[in-house]
């Protein structure tokens, strides 16, 4: 019942049907909430008598009364979504307070400081959270009491003083709002209520969904629960602790608890806690009973769960349990662990893993060298809690406005705070790592960067921020805002400037490989990677590809001692001129291809023959009529007659490429002269190509490597260009494989980048033996939206203003793009039935997008290398949830 409960009330409802120690209550829907915003901020109808008659029940369940002196019932409103959203939304705690029920109170836990300091949270957060007071008034009024006491903290505060704390919370609450703070505790509920629903649409909760992709339509629901108190002294406490290590996923409980505090106290990071282990010694009864109870929740859930409990006086209450959050390497551990504990199915592990976080898997990390050489320098600053893993480095900032706004900027920030509450979601999006000086495992920092697997340094106590100066001091050092500081999330280590970074490393025996390895099993899309060269062919096969999709030759064409042969290729005036220089192209060609066929051994290799337009492998105009300036300059202040003669010649030559350079200017080049079209044109320049591809091939199957090459011809729009540059290159293939004495395992196929070619794939696919979705240009075309200008443009608003729900060159367009597709997948198979198809555009790497070519049964997506990983989990979930090849 999660979806009208929320994951909160709905656990509460199944820990109380298990007979757990929770404390009673009753739970407002989330229908409830949704139909407040439609009424305009109104309880539905029937909600608030509703309400009554469960305030009613829970008074005869409990014994206790609201608002009566003698057995007062005290509740607590909090929220609780469909998914958790730490710490966005609102809670109110002791509600049913008031001077009258305050004294009962006290005489019945013998606790007179627990009455008053019950109250004094209670104006708190009803003034802060419902009434909508700066929260910073109601922390001054307190601060200036716990300057008072010796300890100065707020454990410290007397009877007296927190007698002196409500009074003066009471006056602020009626400076601000002209009224006296409400002591009828039914006014206290209703008002709470609505405070929670508000919540859904404060800035904190929206800007987290928007984060996450939750929707805004879901609403919350609100828990009203029977308070206990876990600030009766010594022997009670709270804490939060979850089933399993959220950071590494160890198989251990692991958390942290207050005595005499408050659930916030632990959360809020202003008292560090005490880790949860140590509760074994302080109450070893109660630490039994938790444990027990903690792996029955798990074992119940069949999952991590994140815990909050309090003892009131030596009585254990489950306030809460839910899937905790973790880390992408605690999620794979956890997954993997579980199956082999027999407690999950391999199915269920792989889809307990969001592909986009094996991201961090394959993220840097601190180069040690240069940690060890900062360490040295004395850069290391000091330590805090290692909340969440990966390494950061950037401009210190002290502020989530500011850090908000560099980062958006494309500055690298870490944000560093005292500690950051939801006011703060947007500097930390923004931010590479966040840093605060207080705070736990479990603070508001700690949870929101694990989630996202940013890196999070918390409760690094001997940093003292100070906000005015917006610095911060470690003895004699000082970091000011702006300067470069590295955090590491692995260990909890804060530096003083920039430290390098090494690339994550995929070791064969972690738990990773285990889970890709089963998603193997069950995946039915090929996993192949765009790579242009050994060294990415080798990465990518050590991450799992399984064939190149797309080698883009062109790449090689841009090295520097090729690039002049290139120009001189591109101006030649005859044909025999430009064998020459193609000629000289061929060995560097075929040098590359052989190590890619090695690198690929036994694996399928799309060459894709040379795409872009030609005028790209030329200087432009602007640079060339700078050098033309310069050289007539030169020539103007060079009196000598041999050094003129130079410079003239060059001068003519520069002057000459200047002609070519504009005679090949196109006002739209993506649409001009490129893909088979120079293929086409420029006669030769595909033939040297492929003669390179077969040669290497065919060299390297001497060697005992098995070579299946591919020859892909891009951008095809009508079925003569491909049947041309076929024939063409057919023969070159041929003639070498017999001139090689070699026969090769070949195909010759084409790209669909081109709608028109989709449209037309009955007519192209009886000349290929394979198809490859160009997605990128194909996206370009069938938007009309132009891949090198839009993105940074109209496109970034278009999804801000939400006329586009994504970036459609990153997510697949299935509407568009995706009905192009299936139109060409279906009319290609029907002509060609043993048809290849695959893509190799950008958005195969992507999770959504590596979904659709399972569901329209493409035979493989090809990614970026650091992607393979990513498509494999993709692609096996996609099989678990969706029929191959659906039609
Ligand atoms: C494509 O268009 O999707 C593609 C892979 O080719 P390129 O990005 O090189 O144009
Ligand atoms: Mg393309």
């Amino acid at each position: 019942m999660r979806n009208l409960l929320g994951g909160k009330g709905a656990n509460l409802s199944e820990m109380t049907n298990a007979k757990l120690p929770v404390p009673p209550g009753f739970i407002i829907t989330t229908e409830a909430c949704n139909a407040y915003f439609t009424h305009d901020k109104q309880f539905p109808e029937g909600m608030w008598d509703q309400v009554l008659a469960a305030i009613k029940t829970l008074e005869e369940s409990t014994g206790k009364r609201l608002g009566d002196s003698r057995n007062p019932l005290l509740v607590s409103a909090r929220s609780g979504a469909r998914v958790s959203m730490p710490g966005m939304m609102d809670t109110v705690l002791n509600i049913g307070l008031n001077q009258k029920v305050l004294k009962g109170f006290a005489e019945l836990t013998g606790n007179e400081r627990v009455a008053w300091d019950a109250y004094r949270r209670l104006i708190q957060m009803f003034g802060n959270i419902v009434k909508e007071i700066d929260r910073h008034k109601f922390e001054a009024i307190l601060d200036e009491y716990k300057a008072k006491t010796s300890g100065g903290r707020d454990t410290d505060l007397t009877v007296a003083m927190l007698k002196d704390v409500v009074h003066d919370f009471k006056a602020l609450y009626k400076a601000e709002l002209g009224k006296k703070f409400p002591d009828e505790p039914l006014e206290q509920i209703r008002e709470a209520i609505g405070a929670v629903f508000n919540s859904w649409f404060g800035a904190p909760a929206t800007a987290y969904r928007n984060a996450e992709g939750i929707p805004h339509d879901w609403g919350t629901a609100v828990n009203i629960q029977t308070m206990v108190f876990g600030n009766m002294g010594e022997r009670s406490g709270t804490g939060v602790a979850f089933t399993r290590n959220p950071a590494t996923g160890e198989k251990i409980v692991w958390g942290e608890y207050l005595l005499n505090a408050q659930g916030e106290d632990v959360v809020a990071g202003i008292r560090t806690p005490h880790p949860i282990s140590e509760l074994e010694d302080d109450m070893p009864k109660i630490w039994k009973e938790f444990i027990k109870i903690s792996d029955r929740l798990e074992r119940h859930y069949r999952d991590m769960q994140d815990l909050e409990f309090t003892i009131e006086r030596e009585k254990l209450w489950m306030l809460q349990t839910r899937t905790g959050k973790r880390t992408a390497f605690a999620a794979v551990k956890i997954a993997v662990d579980m199956v082999n504990e027999g407690l999950i199915k391999k199915k269920d592990a792989i889809l307990r893993v969001n592909p986009i976080q094996i991201d961090q898997f394959l993220h840097p990390r601190f180069d040690p060298e240069a940690v060890e050489k900062a360490k040295n320098k004395g850069n290391l600053l000091a330590w805090g809690l290692n909340a969440s893993p990966g390494a950061a480095t950037g401009h210190a900032i002290f502020d989530a406005d500011t850090a908000a706004e560099r980062g958006q900027a494309g500055e690298k920030v870490i944000l560093v705070r005292p500690e950051t509450n939801p006011d703060d979601v947007h500097g930390m999006i923004e931010s590479q790592g966040i840093l605060t000086q207080r705070g736990g495992m479990t603070s508001h920092a700690a949870v929101v960067a694990r989630g996202w697997g940013k890196a999070c340094v918390a409760g690094c106590e001997t940093i003292a921020i100070d906000m005015d100066t917006r610095s911060f001091r470690v003895g004699d050092k000082v970091v000011r805002e702006g300067d470069y500081i590295s955090i590491d999330g692995t260990t909890g280590a804060v530096f003083k400037g920039k430290i390098s970074t090494i690339e994550a490393s995929f070791d064969e025996e972690s738990e990773l490989v285990t889970l890709l390895t089963w998603a193997d099993e069950i995946r039915k899309l090929g996993v192949w990677t765009n790579a242009d060269n050994a060294n990415d062919a080798a990465r990518a096969r050590a991450f799992g590809a399984e064939g190149i999709g797309l080698c883009r030759t062109e790449h090689m064409f841009f090295e520097e001692e090729r690039r002049p042969l290139v120009v001189k290729m591109i101006m030649s005036e005859d044909e025999s001129e430009r064998q020459i220089l193609l000629d000289q192209l061929l060995p560097f060609q075929r040098e590359d291809f052989e190590d890619i066929f090695r690198a690929m051994d036994g694996f399928p290799v799309i060459v894709r023959l040379i795409d872009p337009p030609m005028h790209e492998f030329l200087p432009t105009k602007d640079e060339l009529n700078e050098e033309i300036c310069q050289l007539k300059l030169n020539i103007k202040n060079n009196p000598t007659p041999a050094k003129q003669k130079r410079l003239k010649k060059k001068l003519k030559e520069t002057e000459n490429l200047l002609d070519i350079v504009e005679s090949m200017w196109e006002v739209n080049p993506m649409m001009g002269l490129r893909g088979c079209r120079a293929g086409i044109s420029y006669p030769g320049l595909t033939e040297m190509q492929v003669r390179a591809i077969f040669e290497a091939a065919c060299n390297v199957t001497k060697e005992g490597i098995k070579v299946y090459p591919e020859v892909m011809i891009p951008l095809v729009s009508h079925v003569n260009e491909l049947m041309l540059e076929r024939e063409k290159l057919e023969k070159v293939a041929k003639d070498v494989m017999k001139e090689k004495k070699s026969p090769l395992d070949y195909k010759f196929g084409l790209m669909i980048e081109t709608p028109r070619a989709a449209l037309t794939a009955d007519i192209v696919a009886k000349y290929a033996d394979f198809f490859s979705f160009g997605t990128n240009d194909l996206t370009q075309m069938t938007y009309g939206v132009s891949r090198d200008d839009a993105e940074g443009k109209f496109l970034r608003h278009y999804i801000t203003w939400g006329i586009l729900p994504n970036n459609p060159f990153e997510i697949l367009d299935r509407d568009g793009v995706g009905a192009l597709m299936k139109m060409a997948i279906e009319k290609g198979r029907k002509a060609n039935p043993t048809l290849e198809i695959g893509g190799c555009g950008e958005h195969f790497g992507e999770p959504s997008s590596v979904e659709f070519s399972h569901i329209v049964g493409l035979n493989y997506v090809s990614a970026s290398p650091f992607r393979v990983p990513i498509a494999r989990l993709a692609a096996a979930q996609a099989a678990i949830q969706h029929k191959y090849g659906r039609k």
